[in-house]
């Protein structure tokens, strides 16, 4: 059965690791703009050109290039049987975007999986997990980004019934437990 799920969470909560796993378990596509992002960066894309500067500070790509990125990977076959998004929509234009873009295509998010961790362990794990190019600097900017323009998605997704938060400070295996049941139901 097609499955299009929106996950959302700070960074650091496990949304990755996460929706890999699902996208392996129910076969659909794992949507990660972060990946895409960092592929076209290294790949040295125009895309990848104008996003790195953003990305290096911490600080949220513009929606112009995002909204491109997202319409077109949407429209690609491989997702007509659903779909995982990770790490969109991140403010609350976007997640317009893409209400308008799920009319256009006709599909409906089945499950807005909200991932809950407390800023103190995100910050451990997020230090922990440190790539080369981050600085302790932009993780904290990544999270002051995430508390100031994605938490107000999740008030956006707060009146429909969709929207499904889930502990994030338990196991890797205990989250995916948890994640399975409220997907199947
Ligand atoms: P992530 O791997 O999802 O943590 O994304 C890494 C970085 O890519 C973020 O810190 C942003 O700079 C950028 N990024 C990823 N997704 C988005 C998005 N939906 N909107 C704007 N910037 C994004």
């Amino acid at each position: 059965m097609a499955k299009r799920l929106i996950f959302l969470g700070p960074p650091g909560a496990g949304k990755g690791t996460q929706a890999q796993i699902i996208s392996e378990d129910w076969q659909i596509p794992h949507v990660s703009t972060g990946d895409i992002l960092r592929a076209a960066v290294n790949q040295q894309t125009p895309l990848g050109k104008q996003a790195k500067d953003y990305m290096n500070r911490g600080e949220l790509v513009p929606d112009d290039l995002i909204l491109d990125l997202i319409q077109d990977r949407l429209s690609h076959e491989d997702t007509t049987n659903g779909w995982i998004l990770d790490g969109f929509p991140r403010n609350v234009n976007q997640a317009a975007f893409l209400d308008k873009l799920l009319a256009k295509l006709d599909q409906n998010a089945d499950c807005v999986l909200n991932l809950q961790v407390p800023d103190e362990v995100l910050l451990l794990r997020l230090l922990a997990r440190k790539r080369k190019d981050d600085t302790e600097e932009t993780i904290r900017r990544r999270l002051e980004v995430y508390h100031q323009d994605t938490v107000p998605v999740i008030d956006f997704y707060q009146t429909r019934k969709t929207l499904k938060t889930i502990d994030g400070n338990q196991t890797m295996d205990k989250v995916t437990e948890q994640l399975s049941e409220v997907i199947s139901s």
